[in-house]
């Protein structure tokens, strides 16, 4: 199977191309299409099976989609993220920034924010006060910003979840709720987990409608 196949738009087909990639890998060909067409998933797959780009170049591509109708935002108004992805640690949220600049490198003026704890607030804060594509985020920093009202989620269309088992591990499990239960109902959820056995299981139940499941 070749990129060309997957249907992803020609800004996003180019940065694949950039990057030297000329085949998916296993999850991204059996994730990108579903994925594309606004369908839930469960996947479980491992660290280095190109997992990121599974989910980040549907999320994009619902960024193109946006703007291709219309949608872009008027200067000034802030209204919040169309992706949320929540990741357990700051390094991983870092590593998907990057992979989201980088698939993202022909979007013009694509706006990804990174939210993550252990860092001083201000950058975070400015961040957040300017129109955004795409927020990155840990549950505990994101948390803060929800409380003091700055982080605004109600126009989220994609949420996804990165190594949700290890988000649970880490104590994660009601700020993962209060955070979905600040996103529309009729958003898109994708979750990423090494197992789905308890409660991850419990939570993918929570969180997602009709998911396909997809085991590498
Ligand atoms: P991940 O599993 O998302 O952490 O990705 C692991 C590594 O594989 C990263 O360094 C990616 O840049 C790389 N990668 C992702 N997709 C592909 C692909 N289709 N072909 C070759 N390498 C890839």
């Amino acid at each position: 199977m070749s990129f060309d196949t997957l249907g992803l738009p020609e800004a996003l087909a180019r940065a694949v191309a950039d990057a030297g990639y000329t085949t998916p890998t296993e999850v991204q060909s059996r994730a990108i299409p579903p994925a594309l067409g606004g369908a839930d998933l469960m996947v479980s797959s491992s660290t280095g099976s190109g997992k990121t780009a599974s989910f980040v170049l549907p999320a994009l591509t619902r960024i193109l989609a946006a703007r291709g109708d219309g949608k872009r935002r008027e200067k000034g108004v802030v209204s919040g993220p169309r992706i949320l992805v929540l990741a357990p640690t700051r390094e991983l949220a870092m590593q998907v920034a990057k992979a989201t600049n980088d698939y993202g490198r022909h979007v013009q003026g694509l706006r990804v924010a990174t939210i993550v704890g252990g860092v001083p607030y201000g950058a975070q804060l400015k961040a957040l006060r300017g129109p955004l594509d795409v927020l990155i985020a840990t549950p505990g920093r994101l948390m803060d910003h929800m409380a003091s009202g700055r982080a605004v989620l109600a126009n989220v269309e994609m949420l996804v979840l990165d190594e949700a088992d290890r988000m649970l591990d880490m104590g994660f499990i009601d700020d993962i709720h209060h955070i979905a239960s600040a996103t529309p109902a009729a958003r898109q959820t994708v979750m990423y987990s090494a197992t789905f056995a308890g409660h991850v299981g419990r939570l993918a139940e929570e969180l997602l409608r009709e998911p396909q499941r997809i085991e590498i």
